[in-house]
Protein backbone atom coordinates (compact mmCIF):
# COMPACT_ATOMS: atom_id res chain seq x y z
CA UNK A 1 0.00 0.00 0.00
CA UNK A 2 1.39 3.40 -1.09
CA UNK A 3 1.65 6.26 1.58
CA UNK A 4 1.65 9.67 0.94
CA UNK A 5 2.08 12.87 2.91
CA UNK A 6 -0.01 16.42 2.05
CA UNK A 7 -0.89 19.44 3.91
CA UNK A 8 -4.99 19.56 2.80
CA UNK A 9 -7.12 17.03 1.01
CA UNK A 10 -10.60 18.36 -0.57
CA UNK A 11 -12.64 16.11 -1.88
CA UNK A 12 -14.92 17.28 -4.55
CA UNK A 13 -13.85 19.18 -7.29
CA UNK A 14 -17.10 21.34 -8.31
CA UNK A 15 -16.29 25.39 -8.02
CA UNK A 16 -15.95 25.10 -4.32
CA UNK A 17 -13.18 22.58 -4.15
CA UNK A 18 -11.24 23.69 -7.09
CA UNK A 19 -11.76 27.34 -4.83
CA UNK A 20 -10.15 25.59 -1.67
CA UNK A 21 -7.85 23.95 -3.22
CA UNK A 22 -6.40 26.83 -5.06
CA UNK A 23 -6.46 28.77 -2.27
CA UNK A 24 -4.51 26.70 0.15
CA UNK A 25 -1.89 26.17 -2.83
CA UNK A 26 -1.64 30.11 -2.80
CA UNK A 27 -0.48 29.79 1.07
CA UNK A 28 2.49 27.54 -0.02
CA UNK A 29 0.61 24.28 1.38
CA UNK A 30 0.89 21.02 -0.41
CA UNK A 31 -2.69 20.43 -1.85
CA UNK A 32 -4.75 16.67 -3.07
CA UNK A 33 -8.11 17.44 -4.74
CA UNK A 34 -10.32 14.19 -4.84
CA UNK A 35 -12.76 13.83 -7.54
CA UNK A 36 -15.36 11.34 -7.93
CA UNK A 37 -16.03 11.57 -11.14
CA UNK A 38 -14.00 10.81 -14.28
CA UNK A 39 -13.65 14.30 -14.95
CA UNK A 40 -13.12 17.64 -12.89
CA UNK A 41 -15.40 20.71 -12.52
CA UNK A 42 -18.92 19.11 -10.93
CA UNK A 43 -21.57 21.49 -12.20
CA UNK A 44 -19.25 23.50 -13.70
CA UNK A 45 -18.89 20.96 -16.49
CA UNK A 46 -19.79 21.79 -20.13
CA UNK A 47 -21.33 18.66 -22.05
CA UNK A 48 -22.09 18.30 -25.79
CA UNK A 49 -24.99 16.87 -28.05
CA UNK A 50 -23.86 16.32 -31.47
CA UNK A 51 -21.01 18.70 -30.94
CA UNK A 52 -22.92 21.56 -29.66
CA UNK A 53 -21.85 22.88 -26.29
CA UNK A 54 -24.41 22.99 -23.47
CA UNK A 55 -24.37 23.96 -19.56
CA UNK A 56 -24.71 21.42 -16.56
CA UNK A 57 -24.90 24.00 -14.06
CA UNK A 58 -23.92 26.85 -14.57
CA UNK A 59 -25.78 29.51 -17.14
CA UNK A 60 -25.27 32.77 -15.71
CA UNK A 61 -24.39 34.83 -12.87
CA UNK A 62 -24.42 38.20 -10.95
CA UNK A 63 -21.03 39.58 -9.18
CA UNK A 64 -18.68 40.48 -12.04
CA UNK A 65 -19.95 43.68 -11.75
CA UNK A 66 -16.77 46.65 -11.17
CA UNK A 67 -15.65 45.47 -7.62
CA UNK A 68 -18.27 42.64 -7.41
CA UNK A 69 -17.95 39.69 -5.36
CA UNK A 70 -17.17 37.04 -8.36
CA UNK A 71 -14.30 39.14 -10.05
CA UNK A 72 -12.67 39.82 -6.40
CA UNK A 73 -12.40 35.85 -5.79
CA UNK A 74 -11.32 35.37 -8.93
CA UNK A 75 -8.58 38.36 -8.73
CA UNK A 76 -7.46 36.55 -5.33
CA UNK A 77 -7.11 33.33 -6.96
CA UNK A 78 -5.23 34.98 -10.09
CA UNK A 79 -8.11 33.87 -12.54
CA UNK A 80 -10.12 37.31 -13.14
CA UNK A 81 -7.85 37.79 -16.65
CA UNK A 82 -8.56 34.11 -17.96
CA UNK A 83 -12.25 34.34 -17.27
CA UNK A 84 -14.55 36.33 -19.94
CA UNK A 85 -17.91 37.57 -18.85
CA UNK A 86 -20.44 37.93 -21.39
CA UNK A 87 -22.89 40.68 -20.28
CA UNK A 88 -26.47 40.79 -20.95
CA UNK A 89 -27.38 44.29 -21.66
CA UNK A 90 -29.71 43.82 -24.30
CA UNK A 91 -32.80 45.85 -23.46
CA UNK A 92 -34.82 42.49 -23.71
CA UNK A 93 -31.89 40.38 -22.14
CA UNK A 94 -33.58 39.28 -19.11
CA UNK A 95 -37.61 39.01 -18.67
CA UNK A 96 -40.39 37.48 -16.87
CA UNK A 97 -43.46 36.47 -18.50
CA UNK A 98 -46.64 35.89 -16.91
CA UNK A 99 -48.42 33.18 -19.14
CA UNK A 100 -51.48 33.89 -18.55
CA UNK A 101 -52.20 37.28 -19.19
CA UNK A 102 -49.28 37.70 -21.23
CA UNK A 103 -47.71 40.56 -19.79
CA UNK A 104 -43.80 41.31 -19.82
CA UNK A 105 -41.51 42.79 -17.81
CA UNK A 106 -38.00 43.44 -18.83
CA UNK A 107 -34.88 43.60 -15.95
CA UNK A 108 -32.43 45.96 -17.07
CA UNK A 109 -28.89 45.68 -15.55
CA UNK A 110 -28.39 47.76 -12.80
CA UNK A 111 -29.74 48.76 -9.22
CA UNK A 112 -31.19 51.88 -10.09
CA UNK A 113 -32.10 50.84 -12.97
CA UNK A 114 -34.06 48.03 -12.57
CA UNK A 115 -35.84 50.00 -9.87
CA UNK A 116 -36.70 53.15 -11.57
CA UNK A 117 -38.69 50.24 -14.64
CA UNK A 118 -40.57 48.41 -11.79
CA UNK A 119 -41.49 51.97 -10.28
CA UNK A 120 -42.82 52.47 -13.80
CA UNK A 121 -44.05 49.28 -14.55
CA UNK A 122 -46.02 49.64 -10.62
CA UNK A 123 -46.56 53.56 -9.96
CA UNK A 124 -48.93 52.83 -7.24
CA UNK A 125 -45.93 50.78 -5.80
CA UNK A 126 -42.95 53.63 -5.65
CA UNK A 127 -42.75 53.65 -1.98
CA UNK A 128 -42.52 49.53 -2.41
CA UNK A 129 -39.68 49.29 -4.89
CA UNK A 130 -38.04 51.96 -3.12
CA UNK A 131 -38.02 49.99 0.24
CA UNK A 132 -37.33 46.93 -1.31
CA UNK A 133 -33.96 48.08 -2.87
CA UNK A 134 -33.06 49.48 0.31
CA UNK A 135 -33.54 46.72 2.40
CA UNK A 136 -31.32 44.34 0.08
CA UNK A 137 -28.58 47.07 0.62
CA UNK A 138 -28.97 47.03 3.51
CA UNK A 139 -28.83 43.52 4.48
CA UNK A 140 -25.53 43.10 1.89
CA UNK A 141 -23.96 46.15 3.54
CA UNK A 142 -23.90 44.74 6.76
CA UNK A 143 -23.15 41.36 5.66
CA UNK A 144 -18.96 42.34 6.46
CA UNK A 145 -18.20 38.86 4.82
CA UNK A 146 -19.60 40.00 1.20
CA UNK A 147 -16.23 41.95 1.05
CA UNK A 148 -13.52 39.77 0.42
CA UNK A 149 -11.42 41.82 1.98
CA UNK A 150 -13.49 41.39 5.27
CA UNK A 151 -14.26 37.95 5.13
CA UNK A 152 -15.10 36.16 8.46
CA UNK A 153 -15.79 32.54 9.99
CA UNK A 154 -19.04 32.55 9.55
CA UNK A 155 -21.64 35.03 7.91
CA UNK A 156 -23.04 37.71 10.02
CA UNK A 157 -26.52 37.32 11.30
CA UNK A 158 -28.99 39.79 10.95
CA UNK A 159 -32.56 40.60 12.04
CA UNK A 160 -33.31 39.90 8.01
CA UNK A 161 -32.04 36.41 8.80
CA UNK A 162 -34.79 35.70 11.07
CA UNK A 163 -37.95 37.31 8.59
CA UNK A 164 -38.92 35.25 5.56
CA UNK A 165 -39.06 36.79 2.00
CA UNK A 166 -43.10 36.45 2.22
CA UNK A 167 -43.01 38.63 5.67
CA UNK A 168 -41.16 41.40 3.70
CA UNK A 169 -42.63 41.47 0.85
CA UNK A 170 -46.23 40.90 2.66
CA UNK A 171 -45.29 43.91 4.60
CA UNK A 172 -44.42 46.12 1.34
CA UNK A 173 -47.34 45.85 -0.91
CA UNK A 174 -50.08 43.52 -1.88
CA UNK A 175 -49.45 43.91 -4.94
CA UNK A 176 -48.90 40.03 -6.27
CA UNK A 177 -47.15 40.72 -9.41
CA UNK A 178 -44.66 42.63 -8.26
CA UNK A 179 -44.32 40.35 -5.56
CA UNK A 180 -43.88 37.57 -7.45
CA UNK A 181 -41.09 39.78 -9.88
CA UNK A 182 -39.02 40.44 -6.85
CA UNK A 183 -39.18 37.19 -5.39
CA UNK A 184 -38.56 35.93 -9.49
CA UNK A 185 -34.44 35.05 -8.99
CA UNK A 186 -35.86 32.78 -6.40
CA UNK A 187 -35.50 29.97 -9.30
CA UNK A 188 -31.07 30.94 -8.91
CA UNK A 189 -31.78 29.15 -5.25
CA UNK A 190 -34.43 27.12 -5.31
CA UNK A 191 -36.69 27.92 -2.20
CA UNK A 192 -40.01 29.72 -1.61
CA UNK A 193 -40.31 32.83 -0.78
CA UNK A 194 -42.21 31.65 2.60
CA UNK A 195 -39.31 29.58 3.33
CA UNK A 196 -35.79 31.85 2.85
CA UNK A 197 -35.03 34.41 4.62
CA UNK A 198 -35.14 37.89 3.27
CA UNK A 199 -31.37 38.34 4.17
CA UNK A 200 -30.09 35.24 2.12
CA UNK A 201 -32.77 36.45 -0.75
CA UNK A 202 -30.90 39.90 -0.65
CA UNK A 203 -27.28 38.22 -0.42
CA UNK A 204 -28.34 36.03 -3.82
CA UNK A 205 -30.00 38.37 -5.67
CA UNK A 206 -28.15 42.27 -5.26
CA UNK A 207 -24.84 40.86 -7.82
CA UNK A 208 -27.91 39.72 -10.46
CA UNK A 209 -29.51 43.12 -9.63
CA UNK A 210 -25.97 44.93 -10.30
CA UNK A 211 -25.03 42.68 -13.38
CA UNK A 212 -26.07 39.22 -15.52
CA UNK A 213 -23.16 37.80 -16.80
CA UNK A 214 -22.43 34.34 -18.97
CA UNK A 215 -18.99 33.23 -19.22
CA UNK A 216 -17.45 32.69 -22.54
CA UNK A 217 -16.80 29.08 -22.93
CA UNK A 218 -19.39 28.70 -19.61
CA UNK A 219 -18.07 26.55 -16.57
CA UNK A 220 -15.03 24.83 -18.99
CA UNK A 221 -13.63 28.61 -19.07
CA UNK A 222 -13.03 27.98 -14.98
CA UNK A 223 -12.14 24.33 -14.98
CA UNK A 224 -9.84 25.41 -17.99
CA UNK A 225 -7.97 28.24 -15.81
CA UNK A 226 -8.34 26.44 -12.64
CA UNK A 227 -6.35 23.32 -13.85
CA UNK A 228 -3.65 25.50 -15.33
CA UNK A 229 -3.31 27.82 -11.81
CA UNK A 230 -3.17 24.10 -10.41
CA UNK A 231 -0.12 22.80 -12.49
CA UNK A 232 1.57 26.02 -11.61
CA UNK A 233 0.86 26.48 -7.50
CA UNK A 234 1.00 22.14 -7.23
CA UNK A 235 -2.07 21.14 -6.63
CA UNK A 236 -2.25 17.69 -7.37
CA UNK A 237 -6.16 16.24 -8.76
CA UNK A 238 -7.06 13.28 -9.18
CA UNK A 239 -10.68 12.02 -10.76
CA UNK A 240 -12.36 8.72 -10.15
CA UNK A 241 -10.90 8.77 -6.52
CA UNK A 242 -12.49 9.32 -3.16
CA UNK A 243 -11.84 8.84 0.61
CA UNK A 244 -12.84 5.52 1.84
CA UNK A 245 -12.66 6.15 5.31
CA UNK A 246 -10.62 8.32 7.78
CA UNK A 247 -7.82 6.94 9.71
CA UNK A 248 -5.45 7.35 12.91
CA UNK A 249 -8.41 9.44 14.82
CA UNK A 250 -6.74 10.62 17.72
CA UNK A 251 -8.34 13.38 20.14
CA UNK A 252 -11.00 14.01 17.65
CA UNK A 253 -8.56 14.51 14.66
CA UNK A 254 -7.96 12.44 11.94
CA UNK A 255 -4.14 11.61 10.86
CA UNK A 256 -4.52 9.89 7.64
CA UNK A 257 -7.48 9.34 5.14
CA UNK A 258 -7.85 5.88 3.05
CA UNK A 259 -8.54 6.46 -0.57
CA UNK A 260 -10.82 4.71 -2.77
CA UNK A 261 -7.90 3.76 -4.82
CA UNK A 262 -5.81 1.85 -1.42
CA UNK A 263 -3.72 4.34 -1.06
CA UNK A 264 -3.02 6.03 2.68
CA UNK A 265 -2.84 9.77 2.62
CA UNK A 266 -1.28 11.66 5.79
CA UNK A 267 -2.72 15.09 5.88
CA UNK A 268 -2.87 17.86 8.18
CA UNK A 269 -6.89 18.95 7.69
CA UNK A 270 -9.44 17.90 4.88
CA UNK A 271 -12.29 19.75 3.32
CA UNK A 272 -15.33 18.01 1.96
CA UNK A 273 -17.15 20.46 -0.36
CA UNK A 274 -19.95 18.04 -0.20
CA UNK A 275 -23.94 17.86 0.54
CA UNK A 276 -23.80 17.84 4.48
CA UNK A 277 -25.73 14.28 4.45
CA UNK A 278 -22.79 12.36 2.55
CA UNK A 279 -19.87 14.56 3.90
CA UNK A 280 -21.31 13.06 7.60
CA UNK A 281 -21.12 9.35 6.70
CA UNK A 282 -17.18 9.73 6.56
CA UNK A 283 -17.55 10.98 10.50
CA UNK A 284 -17.10 8.03 12.57
CA UNK A 285 -20.73 7.84 14.31
CA UNK A 286 -19.06 7.93 17.53
CA UNK A 287 -18.21 11.11 17.15
CA UNK A 288 -21.54 12.49 16.32
CA UNK A 289 -24.28 13.20 18.98
CA UNK A 290 -27.76 12.13 17.77
CA UNK A 291 -29.08 15.62 17.78
CA UNK A 292 -26.14 16.75 15.24
CA UNK A 293 -27.14 13.36 13.26
CA UNK A 294 -30.74 14.94 12.96
CA UNK A 295 -29.94 18.57 12.44
CA UNK A 296 -28.32 17.30 9.36
CA UNK A 297 -30.74 14.30 8.03
CA UNK A 298 -33.81 17.37 8.31
CA UNK A 299 -32.07 19.86 5.55
CA UNK A 300 -34.86 19.15 2.80
CA UNK A 301 -33.69 19.46 -0.65
CA UNK A 302 -33.80 22.81 -3.05
CA UNK A 303 -35.84 22.88 -6.70
CA UNK A 304 -33.96 20.35 -8.59
CA UNK A 305 -34.54 20.97 -12.72
CA UNK A 306 -36.32 19.10 -15.31
CA UNK A 307 -34.29 20.60 -17.95
CA UNK A 308 -34.87 19.88 -21.91
CA UNK A 309 -31.67 21.36 -24.59
CA UNK A 310 -32.01 22.02 -28.45
CA UNK A 311 -31.74 24.44 -30.92
CA UNK A 312 -33.93 27.63 -31.98
CA UNK A 313 -34.26 27.46 -35.55
CA UNK A 314 -35.67 29.46 -37.94
CA UNK A 315 -35.15 32.96 -35.80
CA UNK A 316 -36.07 36.05 -37.45
CA UNK A 317 -34.32 38.01 -34.63
CA UNK A 318 -30.90 38.55 -34.56
CA UNK A 319 -28.45 36.34 -32.63
CA UNK A 320 -28.43 36.90 -29.04
CA UNK A 321 -27.94 35.59 -25.31
CA UNK A 322 -30.93 36.18 -23.42
CA UNK A 323 -32.74 35.09 -20.22
CA UNK A 324 -36.84 34.71 -20.52
CA UNK A 325 -38.52 33.11 -17.07
CA UNK A 326 -42.27 32.26 -17.92
CA UNK A 327 -44.43 31.71 -14.74
CA UNK A 328 -47.82 29.73 -15.43
CA UNK A 329 -49.09 32.16 -12.07
CA UNK A 330 -48.07 34.96 -9.82
CA UNK A 331 -47.00 32.59 -7.26
CA UNK A 332 -43.84 31.61 -6.67
CA UNK A 333 -44.87 30.02 -3.51
CA UNK A 334 -46.74 28.20 -5.45
CA UNK A 335 -44.60 27.56 -8.29
CA UNK A 336 -41.71 26.29 -5.94
CA UNK A 337 -43.89 23.91 -3.80
CA UNK A 338 -42.79 20.12 -3.97
CA UNK A 339 -46.26 19.04 -3.90
CA UNK A 340 -47.53 20.99 -7.36
CA UNK A 341 -48.74 19.46 -10.04
CA UNK A 342 -48.97 20.71 -13.42
CA UNK A 343 -46.73 23.76 -14.70
CA UNK A 344 -43.90 25.61 -12.71
CA UNK A 345 -41.72 28.42 -14.02
CA UNK A 346 -39.59 27.83 -17.20
CA UNK A 347 -36.86 29.29 -16.90
CA UNK A 348 -35.21 29.44 -20.99
CA UNK A 349 -31.76 30.71 -21.66
CA UNK A 350 -30.97 31.13 -25.13
CA UNK A 351 -27.10 31.51 -26.05
CA UNK A 352 -25.36 32.42 -29.55
CA UNK A 353 -22.55 29.29 -29.57
CA UNK A 354 -19.99 28.71 -32.76
CA UNK A 355 -19.86 25.29 -33.46
CA UNK A 356 -17.75 24.14 -36.56
CA UNK A 357 -17.43 27.75 -37.88
CA UNK A 358 -21.06 27.91 -37.58
CA UNK A 359 -23.06 30.01 -35.12
CA UNK A 360 -26.07 28.17 -33.25
CA UNK A 361 -28.97 29.34 -31.23
CA UNK A 362 -28.96 26.79 -28.32
CA UNK A 363 -31.90 26.80 -25.65
CA UNK A 364 -31.75 25.47 -22.13
CA UNK A 365 -35.22 25.46 -20.50
CA UNK A 366 -35.67 24.60 -17.05
CA UNK A 367 -38.66 23.78 -14.89
CA UNK A 368 -38.06 23.46 -10.89
CA UNK A 369 -38.86 20.40 -10.33
CA UNK A 370 -38.21 18.32 -6.74
CA UNK A 371 -36.67 14.85 -6.10
CA UNK A 372 -40.46 13.78 -4.94
CA UNK A 373 -41.64 13.82 -8.79
CA UNK A 374 -38.89 11.02 -9.73
CA UNK A 375 -39.24 9.09 -6.03
CA UNK A 376 -41.17 5.81 -8.10
CA UNK A 377 -37.38 5.60 -9.99
CA UNK A 378 -34.94 6.57 -7.19
CA UNK A 379 -33.62 3.39 -7.30
CA UNK A 380 -33.18 2.77 -10.92
CA UNK A 381 -29.83 4.00 -12.60
CA UNK A 382 -29.07 6.13 -16.02
CA UNK A 383 -29.20 3.47 -18.98
CA UNK A 384 -31.89 1.43 -16.82
CA UNK A 385 -34.74 3.32 -16.08
CA UNK A 386 -38.03 1.63 -16.82
CA UNK A 387 -40.75 2.08 -19.28
CA UNK A 388 -42.69 4.49 -17.22
CA UNK A 389 -39.71 6.63 -16.59
CA UNK A 390 -39.57 7.30 -20.17
CA UNK A 391 -43.20 8.14 -20.69
CA UNK A 392 -42.57 10.45 -18.35
CA UNK A 393 -39.59 11.95 -19.39
CA UNK A 394 -41.49 12.07 -22.72
CA UNK A 395 -44.39 14.05 -21.47
CA UNK A 396 -42.56 16.53 -19.75
CA UNK A 397 -39.94 17.12 -22.70
CA UNK A 398 -43.00 17.85 -24.84
CA UNK A 399 -44.69 20.24 -22.37
CA UNK A 400 -42.04 22.18 -22.25
CA UNK A 401 -41.00 22.22 -26.40
CA UNK A 402 -44.82 23.58 -26.80
CA UNK A 403 -44.25 26.09 -24.11
CA UNK A 404 -41.24 27.75 -25.50
CA UNK A 405 -42.65 27.52 -28.85
CA UNK A 406 -45.64 29.32 -27.78
CA UNK A 407 -43.07 31.89 -26.45
CA UNK A 408 -41.13 32.43 -30.14
CA UNK A 409 -44.23 31.90 -32.08
CA UNK A 410 -43.83 35.49 -33.01
CA UNK A 411 -40.73 35.31 -34.06
CA UNK A 412 -41.31 32.37 -36.48
CA UNK A 413 -38.63 30.07 -34.92
CA UNK A 414 -39.17 26.57 -33.38
CA UNK A 415 -37.29 24.73 -30.63
CA UNK A 416 -35.58 21.75 -31.65
CA UNK A 417 -35.33 19.26 -28.66
CA UNK A 418 -31.92 17.38 -28.66
CA UNK A 419 -32.18 15.95 -25.42
CA UNK A 420 -33.60 16.48 -22.03
CA UNK A 421 -32.87 15.60 -18.34
CA UNK A 422 -34.62 14.45 -15.09
CA UNK A 423 -33.48 15.37 -11.38
CA UNK A 424 -32.31 12.16 -11.50
CA UNK A 425 -30.15 12.50 -14.54
CA UNK A 426 -28.47 15.56 -12.11
CA UNK A 427 -28.06 13.18 -9.56
CA UNK A 428 -26.49 10.20 -10.73
CA UNK A 429 -24.30 12.49 -12.86
CA UNK A 430 -23.11 15.18 -10.21
CA UNK A 431 -22.57 12.58 -7.59
CA UNK A 432 -25.18 14.55 -5.42
CA UNK A 433 -27.66 12.40 -3.41
CA UNK A 434 -30.80 13.93 -4.51
CA UNK A 435 -30.42 16.08 -7.63
CA UNK A 436 -31.71 19.26 -6.38
CA UNK A 437 -29.64 21.88 -7.84
CA UNK A 438 -28.44 23.84 -4.93
CA UNK A 439 -28.01 21.47 -2.17
CA UNK A 440 -30.31 21.85 0.65
CA UNK A 441 -33.17 24.26 0.87
CA UNK A 442 -32.42 27.74 2.38
CA UNK A 443 -35.35 28.42 5.13
CA UNK A 444 -35.37 30.91 8.11
CA UNK A 445 -33.96 30.31 11.22
CA UNK A 446 -32.23 27.24 9.78
CA UNK A 447 -28.24 26.62 10.69
CA UNK A 448 -26.32 25.57 7.75
CA UNK A 449 -23.28 22.99 8.53
CA UNK A 450 -20.37 25.14 7.46
CA UNK A 451 -16.93 24.26 8.87
CA UNK A 452 -15.32 22.36 11.54
CA UNK A 453 -17.22 18.75 11.80
CA UNK A 454 -16.80 16.65 14.94
CA UNK A 455 -14.03 15.49 13.12
CA UNK A 456 -11.89 18.40 14.39
CA UNK A 457 -9.58 18.30 11.25
CA UNK A 458 -12.21 18.04 8.52
CA UNK A 459 -14.02 20.87 7.55
CA UNK A 460 -16.87 21.40 5.59
CA UNK A 461 -17.94 23.85 2.48
CA UNK A 462 -19.77 24.07 -0.75
CA UNK A 463 -22.91 25.10 -1.85
CA UNK A 464 -25.06 23.72 0.98
CA UNK A 465 -23.09 25.09 3.51
CA UNK A 466 -23.79 29.03 3.14
CA UNK A 467 -24.76 30.17 -0.19
CA UNK A 468 -25.73 28.56 -3.49
CA UNK A 469 -24.88 29.61 -6.89
CA UNK A 470 -21.06 29.99 -8.08
CA UNK A 471 -20.87 32.65 -5.95
CA UNK A 472 -21.99 31.56 -2.95
CA UNK A 473 -20.34 28.07 -3.22
CA UNK A 474 -16.59 30.26 -3.56
CA UNK A 475 -17.68 32.43 -0.87
CA UNK A 476 -17.95 29.11 1.22
CA UNK A 477 -14.37 28.28 0.25
CA UNK A 478 -12.65 31.44 1.05
CA UNK A 479 -14.72 31.66 4.83
CA UNK A 480 -13.41 27.76 5.17
CA UNK A 481 -10.10 28.27 3.84
CA UNK A 482 -9.51 30.67 5.89
CA UNK A 483 -9.90 28.89 9.25
CA UNK A 484 -7.75 26.21 7.83
CA UNK A 485 -5.37 28.42 6.21
CA UNK A 486 -2.23 30.35 7.92
CA UNK A 487 -3.91 33.34 8.73
CA UNK A 488 -0.76 35.70 7.95
CA UNK A 489 -0.18 34.24 4.53
CA UNK A 490 -4.07 34.16 3.88
CA UNK A 491 -4.71 37.79 4.78
CA UNK A 492 -1.59 38.63 3.23
CA UNK A 493 -2.89 37.20 -0.26
CA UNK A 494 -6.31 38.89 -0.07
CA UNK A 495 -4.18 42.48 0.69
CA UNK A 496 -1.42 42.24 -1.99
CA UNK A 497 -4.31 41.10 -4.63
CA UNK A 498 -7.14 43.46 -3.70
CA UNK A 499 -4.95 46.39 -2.17
C1 LIG B 1 -29.38 22.69 -13.67
C2 LIG B 1 -28.62 23.65 -12.82
C3 LIG B 1 -28.52 24.97 -13.19
C4 LIG B 1 -27.79 25.86 -12.41
N1 LIG B 1 -27.61 27.14 -12.87
C5 LIG B 1 -26.79 27.97 -12.20
C6 LIG B 1 -26.45 29.24 -12.74
O1 LIG B 1 -26.87 29.60 -13.85
N2 LIG B 1 -25.64 30.06 -12.01
C7 LIG B 1 -25.12 29.68 -10.79
O2 LIG B 1 -24.38 30.46 -10.18
N3 LIG B 1 -25.42 28.48 -10.27
C8 LIG B 1 -26.22 27.62 -10.94
N4 LIG B 1 -26.48 26.37 -10.43
C9 LIG B 1 -25.97 26.04 -9.09
C10 LIG B 1 -24.46 25.81 -9.13
O3 LIG B 1 -24.14 24.88 -10.13
C11 LIG B 1 -24.00 25.27 -7.78
O4 LIG B 1 -24.46 26.09 -6.72
C12 LIG B 1 -22.48 25.16 -7.66
O5 LIG B 1 -21.87 24.82 -8.86
C13 LIG B 1 -22.16 24.13 -6.60
O6 LIG B 1 -20.77 23.93 -6.51
P1 LIG B 1 -20.17 22.88 -5.50
O7 LIG B 1 -18.72 22.83 -5.75
O8 LIG B 1 -20.63 23.18 -4.12
O9 LIG B 1 -20.87 21.49 -5.88
P2 LIG B 1 -20.75 20.57 -7.19
O10 LIG B 1 -20.56 21.36 -8.42
O11 LIG B 1 -21.92 19.66 -7.12
O12 LIG B 1 -19.42 19.76 -6.94
C14 LIG B 1 -19.33 18.70 -6.02
C15 LIG B 1 -18.32 17.73 -6.60
O13 LIG B 1 -18.08 16.71 -5.63
C16 LIG B 1 -18.00 15.46 -6.30
N5 LIG B 1 -18.27 14.43 -5.31
C17 LIG B 1 -19.46 14.06 -4.76
N6 LIG B 1 -19.27 13.10 -3.85
C18 LIG B 1 -17.93 12.87 -3.81
C19 LIG B 1 -17.11 12.02 -3.05
N7 LIG B 1 -17.60 11.19 -2.13
N8 LIG B 1 -15.77 12.05 -3.27
C20 LIG B 1 -15.22 12.87 -4.19
N9 LIG B 1 -15.95 13.70 -4.94
C21 LIG B 1 -17.29 13.71 -4.74
C22 LIG B 1 -19.04 15.56 -7.39
O14 LIG B 1 -18.80 14.61 -8.40
C23 LIG B 1 -18.81 17.01 -7.85
O15 LIG B 1 -17.82 17.08 -8.83
C24 LIG B 1 -27.20 25.44 -11.20
C25 LIG B 1 -27.30 24.10 -10.80
C26 LIG B 1 -27.98 23.21 -11.62
C27 LIG B 1 -28.01 21.76 -11.23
Amino acid sequence: MEKTDVHHIVVGSGISGMTAALLLALTGKKVLLLEKAPIPGGSMARFRISGIPFDTGFHFTGGFSNNGLLSDMLKVLGLYKSIEPVFLTGEHANRFMFEQTGEIFDFPAGEQQLKAQLQRYFPQEQKAVERYFELVEQVCRQTRTMDIRQINASMDLLNEDYLSLQTVLDQLTGNQELKTLLSGFSMCYGSAPAEISFANHARMCQGLYQSVARVKDGGDAFIRAFKKAFAEHGVELRCGISIERFLDIRDGQAGSALLTSGETVSFESAILTLHPQEAIKLIPAELMRPAFIHRIQSFEPSAGFFSVFGILEGTENEMDNSIISLFPCADTNRMLDPARSGDSALVIIRNTETVNGKTVQTVSAFEPCFPQETAAWAGSTAGQRPPEYTAYKARKTERIRERVNAFYAGQNAAFKVLNSASVLTFRDYLNSPDGSAYGIRQKTGQFNLIGKLPLRNVYLAGQSSLLPGIVGAMMSSFIVTRAVADKARFNNLICERLG
